[in-house]
């Protein structure tokens, strides 16, 4: 028998969402599960994608301890797997689960990204599930981007994305960059609007880093930096440089069935 169920319900605030989070709490109240803020072992995430980002978030100092589930209230996500009327089912599934270690959830992994800003007042870490963005505010980002210590480039253009494999078909795939399974334990770095003249050369395509190697990307001159991880932004006049590689950490979703992940890439962009 698995231990017992303690779970928290995160929702996206809309009517549905809140009316959904309800229902979920009454079902777990006849199912016995606990309901836990501070240490839960499952977060149900009510909404779209974006819910799922906050909830992942709001987690990010438990997250070896927690696996997490998505519904979803709108059109079909990425990290949200269920619809709104398969609550129930999704419940009693997840209370088959405690009986017996045999039953499903699976528990999937997904590699996440890990990054340290290095500023002159200071140094922070952060961890993005989808992707971490530099952008200039106040015009072109100067950058130079090094990989595993390396000089690889100059860039001068609008912003640099780096994605993780999940989070590659989010930002990343509006900037051309490639949709990777999130078996692939990599990063991804796409350029946003990169200026390609005689003068200033960047590679121009996307470029994907396996796990053992990192970039370091430096502040080339006196620059408002907007800095943006997963749904989160910063402003930062004083960068000095921002190290990017996989994380060690993972984050777990619990799978009660299967849905592989190219039926959601067909799902989300191809099916009507
Ligand atoms: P938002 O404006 O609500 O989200 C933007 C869209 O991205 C929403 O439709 C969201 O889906 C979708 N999304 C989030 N993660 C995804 C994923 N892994 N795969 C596919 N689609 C995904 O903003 P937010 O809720 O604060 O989310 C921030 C995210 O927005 C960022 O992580 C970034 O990836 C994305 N974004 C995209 C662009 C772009 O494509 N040009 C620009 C800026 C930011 P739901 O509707 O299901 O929540």
């Amino acid at each position: 028998m698995r231990p017992p169920l303690r779970y928290y319900v995160l929702d996206r605030g809309d009517q549905l969402s809140v009316d959904l989070a309800e229902q979920f709490h009454t079902l777990a109240a006849q199912h016995h599960f606990e309901m836990d803020a501070e240490s839960p072992n499952i977060v149900i995430s009510i909404g779209g994608d974006g819910t799922m980002l906050h909830a992942f978030q709001t987690f990010i100092d438990r997250i070896s301890d927690i696996a997490f589930v998505g519904v979803h209230t709108g059109h079909l996500g990425f990290y949200s797997d269920w619809k709104a009327d398969e609550l129930p089912e999704l419940v009693e599934l997840m209370s088959n689960s405690i009986l017996s270690e045999d039953i499903p959830p699976r528990i999937v992994k997904y590699p996440l990204l890990e990054l340290t800003i290095h500023k002159k007042s200071g140094t922070t870490s952060h961890i993005a599930l989808n992707e971490f963005t530099l952008k200039g505010v106040d015009g072109t980002l100067v950058a130079q981007i090094d990989i595993n210590d390396q000089l690889f480039e100059m860039f001068r253009g609008d912003g640099i994305c780096i994605s993780t494999p999940s989070g590659s078909t989010a930002y990343n795939k509006s900037l051309g960059g490639a949709m990777v399974h999130p078996t692939i334990e990599a990063l991804q770095i796409a350029e946003i609007a990169s200026i390609n003249n005689r003068i200033y050369r960047t590679m121009g395509s996307p470029l994907l880093l396996p796990k053992h190697h990192h970039s370091d990307i430096y502040s080339r001159k006196d620059q408002r930096l907007l800095l943006t991880v997963d749904h989160k932004n910063f402003t930062i006049d004083d960068l000095i440089s921002v190290s990017c590689q996989v994380s060690k950490q993972k984050i777990s979703f619990a799978r009660y069935r299967p849905y592989p992940f190219w039926n959601r890439v067909r799902s989300a962009f191809l099916e009507e």
